[in-house]
């Protein structure tokens, strides 16, 4: 893939010549920027395993993001640019070297921006002997064709599902398109990748876990949300694993937007018995107070 002369990797499709050093939306220019490369043991289970195991997701944090949530936990790196300069050959090592480690799957975060270094990387770590999973670990705002582009290069799609409302999309990270695009993008994950399939240990290899974070004072929006899933399960005749997140924490700009507390234990029930109501009982819920620091890595270019 060459570096783009207009960029449209994303939905933004803001057309930035990236080729010249100019920087799109994303904050994703010539230079490729990662900023934490390590195990990762706070994932859903079946891609980090159990917290006190020696395992982990071998995750690898990419600066910059299209969508750029004025909640984002990771703003540091997600919209202020923290992270290391590398080429694609140092990328590749990283993957080898996170596989080395005992990581049971790759886990890229928010790499579409990258996907002109990541893509040679991941084919040259594979060509290499890289062979557990690709994780590809977005927040839902995809373009199908994108999506479509990786079929042969990720295994597990772990996709957001934020909003149902355009309103909430323009208002929370400036996309009021964000719905529409994110119902698009997890079809063709779906149709694409199949019905999860597991290791012997539990491990997931092969499928989609789609993920909401229920926010304060939004549970009105969460459970459209949880029926479109339903629906996205109807739809395509394609099992997932749904994830539901209750860890919110007003980080970044969040109070400025009205987010400026945690969720209360009757929001985050609410959402999670309409989601069993539907059938969504494959996957996973968390408990109220996992809300820790510990899903916040710190931001030290480990790694790297
Ligand atoms: S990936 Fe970045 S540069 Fe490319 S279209 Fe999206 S926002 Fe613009």
């Amino acid at each position: 893939m060459q570096l783009p002369v207009q960029c449209r990797l994303c939905p933004r499709q803001c057309g930035a010549n990236r080729a010249a050093g100019e920087a799109g939306r994303c904050g994703a220019a010539d230079t490729l920027l990662v900023a934490r490369a390590a195990l990762h043991h706070w994932e859903e289970p079946c891609l980090s395993g159990p917290p006190e195991a020696q395992t982990g997701s071998g995750t690898v944090f990419f600066t910059g993001c299209p969508l750029g949530c004025c909640y984002c936990q990771n703003y540091p790196i997600s919209q202020q640019g923290l992270g290391k300069a590398i080429d694609a050959a140092r990328l590749e090592e990283i993957f080898l070297e996170l596989q080395a480690a005992g990581a049971k799957n790759l886990n890229l975060v928010t790499a579409t921006q990258w996907l002109p270094w990541v893509l040679p990387a991941l084919r040259g770590a594979r060509a290499r002997g890289l062979h557990i999973p690709v994780v590809y670990n977005t927040g839902g705002y995809e373009r199908p064709q994108v999506v479509k582009a990786l079929a042969r290069d990720v295994d597990i799609w772990l996709a957001d599902l934020k909003y149902a409302s355009p309103a909430l999309g323009a208002e929370l990270s400036g996309a009021e398109d964000y719905n529409r695009v994110a119902l698009a993008a997890l079809r063709q994950m779906l149709e694409q990748t199949g019905v999860p399939r597991f290791d012997g240990e539990g491990y997931l290899q092969k499928g989609v876990i789609i993920r909401h974070l229920v926010l304060p004072g939004h549970t009105a929006d969460s459970l459209e949300v949880v029926r479109q899933m339903a629906a996205l399960r109807q739809q395509t005749g394609v099992a997932f694993l749904s994830s539901f997140m209750s860890q919110f924490t007003p980080f970044y700009q969040a109070s400025r937007h009205g987010l400026n507390r945690r969720i209360t234990s009757y929001e985050y029930r609410k959402v999670v018995d309409a989601a069993i109501a539907v059938g969504l009982t494959d996957g996973y819920m968390q408990e109220k107070s996992s809300a820790r620091e510990e899903y916040t890595p710190p931001f030290d270019l480990e790694g790297v």
